[in-house]
């Protein structure tokens, strides 16, 4: 029988959340070098599926804990939404995205950790967790790895939180994605330096949108698209979930090489995404859940920044059980609900019941009533200069400003 190798934190996944668990911890901490250990099924740089667009907030993150981007990437200034009441185009000075391959991307995470003192241990399947005496023990295909506290950010299909929390009401919505050889020249996404969304598909039962973001595959130009559903089952329920998701996908870009895509003659990836529910918990014990184990945002399934956010979080809490303070992890319970995180995912929860509700021609409709309405939206999306941070009030008296008044003469 192999020994059981001990720690003070165990992290089951390195992807964005566990690895930004590790990264903030460490920075605050360099005295837990060598301490601290990341169990991955997998080894960086590893596929991931993901369109692997950045949102602002998520550079704020990496400027944060002074990781510079030195990989491949694409930027864009422009976001459009075609919509089933019309279309509209937000445009910034600044990029509203950033969009990276994620196998680089995580590779890049991992790299930094390692430096700043993370062991991770690849090819490292955990397979359940157990907690006695203030102690977890994780077992994993290669022997069992024990610490005071674990961390479960092993994505959509978590173990950690099956084997802690249960199986529970499932909260998991499904994109599939492609990626296609681009014409810088004619393809609008570069042309334009654009991300294009399409919201059509609401109106025949996906609740999600399709996407289509420029991006760098190897060195040249690609187009990753793709189509998100936030309730899958329900379209499996009525009959062939992917075969819809499919046709709503070519329907959204009739001018892009995709009709292979039924067919499997253009061969395409489809993955879980985790959302967020107010309902679940997050904290048993000694173990926590992060990034998509936990639950990320249910109306453009976006999580990376989520994943930075939850792992800030986490590390905060962590450095605060390990000084003895035994409300630590309840804290960090209470953040992920009504902290800042939380407050926004409750908005983009409260969102997509309504833009993927019954009345959702009513609600794409208002929100085009005011261009400066929808940048003010956007860049609470975004979390540039950390915008998703103010309060409510604040949002709703800038947001009825304006569309009340006029904008101001430059
Ligand atoms: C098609 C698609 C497109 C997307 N596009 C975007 C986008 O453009 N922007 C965005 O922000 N988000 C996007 N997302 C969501 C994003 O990919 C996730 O929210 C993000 O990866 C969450 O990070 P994470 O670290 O929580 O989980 P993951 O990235 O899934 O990382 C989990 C890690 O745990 C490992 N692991 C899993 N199980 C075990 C185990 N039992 N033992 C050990 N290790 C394990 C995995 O190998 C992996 O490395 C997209 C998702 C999909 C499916």
């Amino acid at each position: 029988m192999s020994e059981t190798r001990s720690c003070d934190v165990l992290i089951a996944g390195a992807g964005p959340a566990g690895l930004a668990t590790a990264l903030y911890l460490l920075k605050a901490r360099p005295e837990l070098r060598g301490r601290v250990v990341a169990l991955e099924k997998h080894a960086h740089p590893r596929f991931k599926t993901c369109a692997g667009g950045l949102i602002p907030k998520t550079i704020l993150a990496l400027n944060e804990l002074e990781i510079a981007l030195d990989i491949p990437y694409v930027t864009v200034t422009r976001s459009s939404a075609r919509t089933v009441v019309g279309d509209a185009l937000v445009e910034r000075d600044e990029p509203v995205g950033t969009v990276v391959r994620r196998d680089e991307f995580d590779a890049l995470l991992a790299r930094s950790a390692r430096d700043a003192g993370l062991r991770i241990v690849e090819h490292c399947r955990v397979a359940g967790v157990e907690q006695s005496n203030g102690c977890v023990r994780a077992r994993t295909d290669t022997g069992d790895f024990e610490a005071s506290v674990l961390v479960g950010a092993d994505g959509s299909g978590s173990i950690v939180r099956r084997a802690v929390f249960g199986n529970g009401k499932e909260t998991i919505g499904r994109a599939l994605m492609t990626d296609l050889p681009a014409d810088p020249n004619k393809d609008v996404e570069f042309a334009e330096r654009c991300y294009r969304f399409d919201f059509r598909c609401v109106a025949a039962g996906i609740k999600g949108y399709a996407w289509s973001f420029p991006c760098s595959i190897g060195g040249r130009p690609h187009l990753n698209v793709g189509i998100y559903d936030q309730f899958p089952r329900k379209c499996r329920d009525s009959g062939g979930e992917q075969a819809a998701m499919l046709r709503e996908l070519v329907r959204a870009f009739p001018e892009l090489p995709l009709a292979g895509l039924s067919d499997r003659k253009i061969s395409f990836k489809a993955y879980p995404i985790r959302w967020f529910d107010p309902g679940d918990r997050y904290v048993k014990g000694r173990v926590i859940l992060a990034g998509d184990a936990a639950g990320v945002d249910p109306l453009m399934g976006e999580g990376i920044s989520c994943a930075f956010e939850h792992g800030k979080l986490a590390a905060a809490a962590i450095g605060r059980l390990l000084d003895g303070d035994p409300r630590a992890l309840a804290d960090y319970d209470r953040e992920l609900h009504w902290g800042a995180i939380g407050w926004k995912l409750r908005k983009l929860a409260f969102a997509a019941r309504h833009f993927y509700g019954p009345y959702h021609r009513t609600f794409f409709r208002l929100s085009r009533i005011s261009r400066r309405a929808q940048e003010i939206g956007l860049d609470w999306y975004n979390g540039a200069s950390h915008s998703d941070e103010l309060s409510t009030a604040v949002l709703i008296a800038r947001w009825v400003r304006s569309v009340l008044l006029p904008p101001p003469v430059r």
